[in-house]
């Protein structure tokens, strides 16, 4: 899917149709990827340059939002054929990218080990010498092009997002949340949190939806999935779905039953925020779109809810 100022995305096929995508920036016949998807995305990436008549050669970068591994897990296959491409992460990321292991790990506590290994096969590092640091404010020069990288918790402490003053708007990877297309009606796009564990922090995540909204952006480029418009009116929704997600968190803290109902309240929050929004979907059909990621969030927020218990 092309859009304007050399921006295209490309469904990297990891879980379902339109569900995570990596976009290319193309400038001058330069170009960068935001995001990777996985190892088995890599194919999809490589036919993007070929469609557009780009050798492997002009790429410059690989910007990582950061490194969970539906963004990130293809980014050392994809690097061994781009042979001029440095990789742009987050000072917090880069280790894991030299040696993926701890990545492993911790997708296998989250999934389990059949599922990472089908989901995203063996990971192939980084070379630290094929890796730029992208600090707070970092700027990378695609070609003249200035892409600006801002650092963004909330979702997670080693998240950047990229700021393209040309299309005044930013690449959000997991920050800006979830907006998939099916929930699209008239009155635009449907967005909801991603808390995915294990660094999510509201406060954090908040702060950093209102810094990027002081850049007065007009579109916003999501890894899952793609551009959303209307952004003013999305960092609204977030704001209040994610108090809306920390309340339903402490509402069941000292529950037995506490993952059950953390996952039941959250469904029925997005069910009813997707209906209030015009979403022509059942609330079966809701609940079914987001399973997974109701299952991530309420992952996260009971590790965020054991963080707060330890203060
Ligand atoms: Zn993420």
């Amino acid at each position: 899917m092309d859009f304007e100022h050399g921006i295209s995305a490309i469904d990297t096929g990891f879980f379902r149709p339109q569900f995570d995508a990596s976009h290319l920036i193309v400038e001058n016949g330069r170009a960068a990827f935001v995001d990777t998807g996985t190892n088995y995305s890599v194919p999809r990436l490589l036919a993007e340059l070929e469609a557009k008549r780009l050798p492997v050669e002009a790429v410059d970068y690989v910007i990582l939002t950061h490194v969970h591994l539906d963004h990130a897990g293809g980014a050392g296959l994809l690097m061994q054929q781009l042979p001029n491409a440095r990789a742009v992460i987050h000072p917090r990321g880069v280790r894991h990218m030299v040696d993926p292991s701890a990545l492993i790990a911790g997708a296998t506590a989250v999934y389990g080990v059949d599922e990472v290994r089908a989901s995203y096969g063996d990971l192939v590092p980084i070379p630290a010498e094929r890796i730029v640091t992208a600090n707070d404010g970092h700027r990378v020069d695609l070609a003249g092009r200035e892409l600006l990288c801002i650092d963004t918790p909330g979702h997670a402490r080693h998240h950047i997002c990229i700021w393209d003053a040309r299309s005044r708007a930013f690449f959000t990877g997991d920050t800006f949340g979830l907006s998939y297309r099916e929930f699209d009606t008239d009155q635009g796009a449907f967005i909801l949190p991603t808390s995915t564990p294990v660094q999510f922090e509201p406060e954090a995540l908040h702060a950093s939806i209102d810094r990027m909204l002081g850049f007065e952006p007009q579109q916003m480029f999501l890894t899952h999935y793609s551009r959303v418009t209307g952004v003013e009116r999305l960092a609204a929704d977030l704001h209040e779905s994610i108090d809306a997600m920390v309340a339903i968190a402490r509402v069941h803290a000292h529950d037995n039953a506490r993952h059950a109902r953390i996952a039941h309240d959250l469904g029925e929050l997005f069910v009813t925020r997707s209906q209030a929004h015009g979403c022509a979907l059942d609330a079966e059909r809701v609940r079914e779109l987001l399973a997974m990621d109701i299952e991530l969030n309420t992952q996260g927020l009971e590790v965020w809810l054991e963080k707060q218990s330890k203060q």
